[in-house]
């Protein structure tokens, strides 16, 4: 089996349309109202599952409306969903966001469970890692739940796949254990403190990692693609050309279609090369887990 493990967080967006962004005291009237299923850990599940990745989760979220119709949504998804606990006194993750015509918005995110999440609910699950073939985290849970899943991929030998967002410094022992990291350009200038405004910086940044003990980066560089970084090589892969519509989770769709490639054993390139047909297409949508292709629409789109 093709198992991918995703660890990380689950939130449920509460999205309001506004005609202007209220300021400080102020109360405006909202459009309409849409509570929407997201966090980084649950869109790269959903990214994965809909390539016909083989997904489980683990993660935390209450006990209450928000956590049911989160695990509803990701049992929809065909994800397992056996490793989300859920908490009898943390509320879920949620995120207050208000948007206006412009796009602009202003988000509040309350992690809620998800900060609750600790190493021993992936210790709970043991035998769900075990089985797996590749893990993919992020970082809105707690650095220390992080740190235990690589470790513990590191037993069963599985490639750890960090998305580091949002970024803070990660221990040098940890970076070593993984297997790929994928910052964006604003990650990986938080992660080396480096400036990253083109090609050049990108490369002696993600170098830096390189020398810090990452085996290898790929920095996702919106519709340019990506630059994979190994060793002392760099190459740049040119993404599709789209128009895009809405680039929400564009890094999710590609993390996730990442970990679907490397899982069937695709090598990094030909693993990113889907990756990028599919954050391409995920861009031409609107939303997040909205947005997200299946397999049979990433085929046709490639064709
Ligand atoms: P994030 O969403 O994490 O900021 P990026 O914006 O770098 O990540 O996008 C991730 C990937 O999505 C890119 O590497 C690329 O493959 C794809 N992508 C993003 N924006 C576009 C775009 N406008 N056109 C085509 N592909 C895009």
């Amino acid at each position: 089996m093709n198992n991918i493990v995703v660890i990380g967080s689950l939130n449920m967006d509460m999205v309001v349309k506004v005609d202007q962004i209220p300021k400080v005291g102020e109360t405006v009237l909202g459009g309409a109202f849409k509570t929407i299923p997201g966090g980084k850990g649950a869109n790269q599940a959903v990214a994965a599952a809909r390539l016909n990745g083989n997904v489980s989760m683990i993660g935390r979220v209450g006990r209450d409306v928000f956590g049911e119709e989160l695990l509803k949504n990701l049992q929809q998804e065909n994800i397992n969903t056996q490793g989300v606990t859920q908490d009898d006194e943390e509320t879920t993750g949620i995120a207050m966001i208000n948007v206006d015509k412009k796009g602009n918005n202003n988000i509040v995110v309350a992690p809620g469970a998800n900060y609750k999440c600790i190493p021993q609910d992936i210790d709970a699950f043991e035998n769900i890692v075990a089985t797996a073939k590749v893990m993919v985290l992020q970082m809105e849970i707690p650095m220390e739940t992080i740190e235990y899943g690589i470790k513990l991929a590191k037993k069963y030998n599985i490639k750890v796949i960090l998305n580091p967002a949002p970024a803070v410094a990660i221990k040098k022992d940890i970076l070593e254990d993984i297997y790929l990291l994928t910052p964006n350009e604003t990650e990986l200038e938080v992660l080396t403190g480096l400036k990253v405004s083109n090609e050049e910086e990108t490369k002696t940044a993600a170098m830096e990692l390189i020398k810090m003990g990452v085996k290898r980066v790929i920095v996702t560089l919106g519709d340019k693609g990506v630059m994979l970084v190994e060793k002392d090589e760099e190459q740049v892969i040119k993404g599709y050309k789209v128009k895009a519509v809405d680039t929400t989770a564009a890094g999710d769709s590609f993390t996730g279609a990442l970990a679907v490639s490397l899982a069937e054993g695709k090598d990094l390139k030909e693993a990113i090369l889907f990756a990028n047909a599919v954050a391409a297409l995920s861009v031409t949508r609107e939303g997040a887990q909205t947005s997200l292709p299946n397999l049979e629409e990433v085929k046709t789109f490639i064709k």
